[in-house]
Order: C-alpha cells, then structure tokens, then sequence
C-alpha cells in the first residue's frame, strides 16, 4: 500500500520514512501542503492513505484536507493529520476539515501503526463497497443471460441519441429484431438450448453492430437496437444482420440449428414537434408496426416501417400474435 507523508520537518519526514518502509509501505513524501496536493492530482495511481503535518508552509494539512474532500471521488483518500495541538478544539477543526483521523506530535511508533492498520482496513472496505457497487450498476444496466444492455439501460441511452438526432440532424434507426418461431426452440429442445441460442443470437449482434451502436434485449427473443452515424441504408444495415443469422447454424458443435430473425425499422431525421419521451414511443410503436408485417409476410425479413402501409388496424393486435405464435 501506497503512503503519502507531508512534512516540512526534513528530519521528522525522513524518520517517518523509514518506519513505514520497515512496516512494509511504499512510501512518497512531499515537503509540503502544495507539493503533496500535486503529487495527488497528477499521480497516475497517487496514494490513498495519507499523512500530513498541520503545519506546513504554502498549504497546510487542514486546507490540504478541504481541497482533497471538496474532489468528489468513489476513492477518497484516508487523511491521518499529524499535529502538536492535542486540544479538543483542534481535534474538532481537524475532523471538519476532513482528516479521518488525528496523532500527537511526536508519534509514537505503536499508535502510528495501529492507526495506519484502521486506515488500511478502511480502505479496503472502501474498496469492496466499490466493487460491489460497480456490480450492482452493471447488473441495474445488462440482461443476464446475453450481457447486452437491457431495456431500462436502452430507455436511457435513446433519450440521449434522440436528443442528439433532434440537435445534429443526423438520422438514427431503431431496430427491433425478434427471432422467428424462438418458442418452437424452447419447446423442442428445452430452455437451456434456448439460453444458448439467444447468447449466440446477441454474441452475433456484437460482431455484427459498431460499438457505438446500441443493442439491447428487450425482453425474451426480442433485441432493440439503435444505430446512429449510419455509413448505409438503414435496411441494408439490418439485412446484412439478417443473413449474419441465417447464413450459419446456431450451436453448430451439436445441435446444429437453423435461426432466422425477422427486422422491424423505423427511421428518424431530427425533425418533429414532439418530446423526446413521445419520439422514442412512435420509434417502439413504428418498428414494431413494421416487424408485425415482416413477421406476416413470411418472416425472415426487414422491413422499414411505411407509415401508408403499415395501418393502425394492424398494430392492435402486435403484442398478442407475437407473445404466442412468432
Ligand atoms: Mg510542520
């Protein structure tokens, strides 16, 4: 572990040195308050356990200690201040200021130790509390099964491609991508094969997509996906996919399965006088209109959502016929 010690005092910081190398830190010093805050801001990995004298020229530890916690970070630093006020006022200015903790001058081997030790075990429930942290916003963001994102992680990120599609003028399509007949593979072969085909369904989607295009599993065999800076036709983006699907077996190594995926699109230009919430709907509402006629006319298609062919009357039966027969 990583100590940073700040100390005018060249012999105090040396003698301090050497302890905590004996102790097993790797230790930085800094000779006061501005060369410490510096060492913090351009370190690539700067010490996250920190030892500072009160006083110091140019910028003290108390102000020190302002400047670290007013940086919002998940990684803040554990300040122990090292001081010759021993005074209960002093203590108090110390904790307000942001010290974790507070030593008397002149330190005494065994305490230092001991309080290095609680900040040590503070850092590394940090640590974990980042880490599960990390976890938790991954899962609240991807599906499961396939890792793509998922519908709620979709929602968000439309509302900033619509937003941006509404400013540039640069038109966005939104895909909505079901598998055909997934039930009959569910029904077949049982439900861990269809796990894995819906994981070589999303892994092909990844090689297929850019990066930066979005691509979601919106709920069972449905996947959403949001193309912006298109370098084609939207349908020809989709109907490469579509043969990306169709051109080889799934699960080739046993079972080998022939898949084929059926592509609603709908497209938009930037222009409109709706709300971005109202947009994202139309864009669902739109490709959806356009996915239930590709799954009509045979499935196995893409079809770009047209709004004098794709009538009303169609769309009120769309979540009924797909949830039981597509
Ligand atoms: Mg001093």
């Amino acid at each position: 572990m990583k100590v940073l010690i700040a100390d005018d005092d060249k012999v105090l910081r040396m003698l301090m040195e050497r302890q905590l190398q004996g102790w097993g830190f790797e230790v930085m010093t800094a000779q006061d308050g501005a060369e410490a805050l510096d060492i913090l801001k351009t370190h690539e990995e700067p010490p996250r356990l920190l030892v500072l004298d009160w006083e110091m020229p140019n910028l003290d530890g108390i102000e020190l200690c302002r400047k670290i916690i007013t940086q919002e970070s998940n990684d803040p630093p554990y300040i122990i201040l090292v001081t010759a006020h021993s005074d209960q006022e002093h203590l108090a200015t110390a904790l307000q200021a942001g010290a974790n903790d507070y030593i008397s001058k002149p330190t005494k081997p065994a305490e230092l130790r001991a309080r290095l030790g609680v900040g040590l075990r503070t850092l590394e429930l940090q640590n974990r509390l980042n880490i599960a942290n990390e976890m938790l916003a991954y899962k609240a963001e991807h599906d499961e099964l396939t890792g793509l994102q998922n519908r709620a992680s979709l929602i968000e990120h439309l509302d900033n491609e619509i937003e941006r599609t509404k400013r540039t003028g640069e038109p966005l399509a939104l895909a909505i991508c079901d598998i055909d007949f997934f039930k009959r593979v569910n029904d077949t072969y049982g439900h861990p094969v269809g796990d894995r085909v819906l994981k070589e369904f999303a892994d092909r989607m990844r090689e297929t997509f850019r990066p930066y295009d979005l691509v979601s599993r919106y709920g069972g065999e449905e996947f959403v996906v949001c193309c912006t800076s298109l370098e084609a036709e939207p349908i020809a983006i989709f109907e490469r996919f579509r043969q990306v699907v169709e051109s080889t077996p799934f699960l080739e190594k046993d079972l080998s399965l022939s898949v084929t995926v059926s592509i609603g699109i709908a497209a938009f230009n930037g222009i409109s006088t709706l709300t971005t919430k109202e947009i994202m709907l139309e864009l669902i509402s739109s490709s959806d209109k356009a996915l239930y006629s590709a799954k009509h006319s045979g499935r196995n298609q893409v079809v770009m959502y047209d709004p004098e062919l794709h009538s009303e009357t169609e769309e009120s039966d769309t979540s009924i016929t797909y949830g039981q027969t597509c």
